[in-house]
């Protein structure tokens, strides 16, 4: 009997081993899934290959069911999925589980059955005429039982492909997946008051219908439950009141029902820059093979349409491509770009969507219906056919890297993935990783660079304020609209321009300090004081999420003399209201864009010019496009300066950058405020003066001098614990079991050390740094003396962006 290497979703070292039983012999290849038994425990796994013997003492147990007709996964994800777990050292099982959608149906489960068109008016010939005439025979069918009858590996291709003509539906276990119609809704006319108050008492109703105005568009039914979080019953009981108006749609189109509006426009022409770059790039992927480049060139340098263009060489070559942004507010601005370029051919992938719609698109690109995707980090998982091109924009962004296992970099497994499939990859950046840049300077990369800006704006116009100057706000954590600052904004806002303020801090302040006893409202979990919410009139503690209501006197002395210190970007909307009253403005952070509508509403409004102001976090910073704005400014610029963390100086000039290129985009140049203490500081310098040389040759000496990346390669190890001391010592022998290892030789340990934030979720801390050269070796190394698995109380992290 044959024996075949199986991956679990559990916590274990590697794969498991499992005979073929004769049933089930045909019907088992490598990435089909399979149900196993694992002790008592029956769980679903991958199919890896073929197994050698297993030592004889071991029973080998059988499979116990084959899920799939057909591999959800091809071998070249098999194998990046083996890499991963390789290189982070992370169980190949919860690799995968991160690699497939959550919850996708059996691969060859579905039932086929012919449409009334697809019997009416059956294709002719080919296979195609095969499965008309079987289905006609036998009835509905499922794919495997199709596939048993009909034997031609050209099947799932051919049935997605009649499917898509409207031939056959594929309906899945629950039902969803081959209906062609899907509900929707839209805002029945009227203010939103009247609405709400003809919703009654219902609480969901009145969220759907707020969801529904602060999106400005209709929805499909599937979106309003997912986003508002309530029952189908809501929404029809609404559009019996006349509070909706309900219709259908076809379901394919579903998607970007809202991003249909095209626009019209003359085709650009590109610069000579764009011109050069693309030349390149389209050499490359008529070359074959693999070409790793780094596309750099300020914020509106034009970089998305040369990558845009690359991808249709690409396409129009009948070739596959792969396009990664950092977060999924990104996605959909890229996705209508695309969509109106590609069409049919492309997918969005991400975790918003709901589970029926990531299926879909993800048996999309399976059967080559789709031919190219948009998608955060996960998509860099996405089965596209004949990959060819492998987009990677805003690559430094931290965003990337995931934080929990497995603890992948979504740039560097694209890289991967690009060479193992003898793809084009195309790093993009105004601001480049120092690891991007050394690939560059080490031949690793080939760097391409755009040098101007579009439009007749140019280069917004730096002014830098020295916090250490002005006389209110000294505190630390205090906010200052300084005299020049104001003067700045009175100039932009009387001529009716739009501004970004910048505050990377959530809330209303980051402390509620009682003045008479010094009392700070600490979380008892974490150790760290908890930020004050005035909207929520709530003390929240970002670390760990627990709340508690605002007191009004202090809990431990009772005075009432408690004051608010510092602010976040509820006190800054506030401050700016007071000295600009009458101007719109809104705030955009984390905590809304949990409310109704979340980002993209806030940010539609602000593109529609219903707001000026935008306050924000560094999500305002971040890619979007609004050529009204002509004035950006960042409110404190030191925030992550004094951070520990090497990365805190790189981590600070992209923010400035970036938020700079928010300004002055359009027709006319834009300005930037910088408020400091560090007015000195070579990332705000650089930052300020767009000189980006200086950043990387100040900071490459920086990592270099102190041995940290791109020139050693960096392993992080933490240790939690509820008590204290049994996490010391934990810490301390597993940096005496790796210091006394031979590999260990070469390899420098920071530490043991209690971690910046030493408590966390009423655990404490404990971590280790190491530093090599050679990557592999400090593997090695770790994978040596921390055997898998090792609970999820050690987290082994490669490649660490979060230190703290
Ligand atoms: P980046 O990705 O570098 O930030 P984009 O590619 O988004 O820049 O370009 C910014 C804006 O300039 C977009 O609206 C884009 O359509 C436009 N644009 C790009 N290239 C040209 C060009 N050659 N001529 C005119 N407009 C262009
Ligand atoms: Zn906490």
């Amino acid at each position: 009997m044959s024996l075949v290497e199986v991956a679990v979703p559990l916590p274990l070292p590697g794969a498991l081993t499992y005979a073929i039983p004769p049933e089930l012999s045909g019907l088992v290849a490598a990435g089909v899934r399979v149900g196993v038994a694992v002790g008592p425990k029956r769980v679903t796994g991958v199919v890896l290959g073929p197994a050698g013997a297993p030592p004889p003492e071991v029973t080998v147990r059988p499979l116990l069911e084959v899920l799939d007709a057909e591999p959800v996964l091809p071998r070249q994800l098999l194998e990046l999925a083996r890499f991963t777990a390789d290189y982070y050292l992370a169980p190949i099982g919860e690799v995968l589980r991160a690699m497939l959608p959550p919850d996708l149906e059996p691969w060859g489960r579905q039932r086929v059955r012919l449409t009334d068109r697809g019997a009416l008016a059956p294709p002719r010939q080919g296979l195609s005429r095969r499965v008309v005439d079987a289905l006609h025979q036998h009835g509905p069918m499922r794919v495997a039982e199709l596939h048993a009858l009909l034997g031609s590996a050209e099947l799932p291709r051919e049935l997605a492909a009649m499917r898509q003509r409207g031939e056959l539906a594929l309906e899945g276990g629950r039902g969803r997946q081959g209906s062609r119609y899907e509900a929707a809704y839209e805002l029945a006319g009227g203010e939103l008051d009247e609405l709400l108050a003809r919703c009654g008492r219902s609480r969901p109703g009145r969220e759907a219908v707020r969801w529904l105005h602060a999106v400005g568009r209709p929805a499909t039914q599937e979106e309003v439950l997912h986003q508002v979080g309530c029952s189908a019953a809501v929404v029809r009981r609404l559009a019996r009141l006349g509070v909706l108006r309900p219709f259908t749609q076809v379901r394919s189109l579903s998607l970007d029902a809202h991003l249909l509006g095209r626009r019209q426009r003359p085709p650009l022409v590109l610069r000579s820059d764009q011109e050069a770059a693309l030349a390149t790039v389209q050499e490359a992927l008529a070359a074959g093979g693999y070409a790793g480049y780094l596309l750099a060139g300020m914020t509106g340098s034009g970089k998305t349409e040369v990558y845009l263009r690359a991808a249709a060489a690409a396409l129009e070559a009948g070739h596959g491509v792969l396009l990664l942004v950092p977060e999924i507010a990104l996605v959909p601005a890229l996705a209508r770009e695309a969509r109106e370029r590609f069409g049919e051919r492309l997918a969005v992938l991400h975790s918003g969507l709901g589970s029926a719609e990531r299926q879909q698109e993800w048996e999309r690109l399976r059967s080559g219906t789709a031919r190219i995707v948009v998608g955060p980090r996960s998509a860099l998982f996405a089965p596209v056919l004949d990959l060819r091109l492998v987009v990677v924009d805003e690559e430094q962004d931290p965003a990337y890297k995931q934080d929990s296992t497995p603890r992948y970099h979504g740039r560097d497994l694209a890289l991967v993935r690009a060479r193992a499939a003898g793809a084009v990859a195309l790093l993009v950046s105004a601001t480049p990783s120092l690891e991007s840049r050394h690939n560059a300077a080490h031949g690793k990369l080939t760097a391409l660079s755009l040098v101007h800006r579009v439009g007749k704006g140019g280069l917004p116009t730096g002014v830098l304020v020295d916090l250490r100057r002005e006389k209110e706000g000294r505190r630390p954590g205090e906010v200052t609209f300084s005299a020049p600052l104001r003067e700045e904004l009175a100039g932009a806002l009387g001529s009716g321009e739009q501004v970004v303020l910048l505050r990377n801090r959530r809330g209303y302040a980051p402390l509620l300090l009682c003045r008479a006893c010094g009392e700070d409202h600490r979380c008892e979990a974490c150790g760290l004081p908890r930020t004050y919410h005035r909207r929520t009139a709530e003390l929240l503690c970002h670390y760990c999420g627990a709340t508690r209501p605002v007191p009004t006197a202090c809990p431990a002395c009772g005075e009432e003399a408690l004051e608010a210190v510092g602010a976040g970007t509820e006190r800054v909307e506030e401050r700016f209201a007071e000295l600009f009253p009458g101007v719109p403005v809104a705030t955009l952070d984390r905590d809304a864009a949990r409310r109704p509508g979340g980002a993209a509403a806030i940010l539609e409004r602000f593109a529609r010019g219903d707001v000026q102001v935008l306050v924000g976090t560094q999500m305002v910073s971040k890619g979007h496009h609004f050529p009204r704005v002509a004035l950006a400014a960042v409110l404190a610029a030191d925030t992550y300066l004094g951070f520990p963390d090497f990365r805190a100086v790189e981590r600070t000039y992209t923010l400035l950058t970036q938020l700079a290129g928010r300004a002055g985009r359009g027709d006319r140049p834009g300005r930037v405020v910088i408020q400091t203490y560090h007015p000195e500081h070579y990332a705000i310098r650089a930052a300020l003066d767009h000189d980006d040389r200086l950043f990387a040759e100040e900071e490459t000496r920086f990592r270099r001098i102190f041995h940290y990346p791109p020139f050693t390669r960096v392993v992080h190890l933490l240790v939690r614990d509820r008590r204290r001391e049994r996490g010391e010592e934990r810490i301390r022998q597993l940096a005496q079991r790796l210091g006394h290892h031979p590999l260990a030789r070469g390899v420098r340990v920071l530490g043991p050390a209690a971690a910046p934030l030493e408590r966390l979720r009423g655990k404490w801390r404990f971590q280790l740094l190491l530093r090599a050269t050679s990557g592999r070796r400090l593997r090695e190394l770790v994978a040596a003396v921390i055997p898998q698995p090792h609970g999820a109380e050690l987290v082994v992290d490669v490649d660490p962006y979060d230190l703290l």
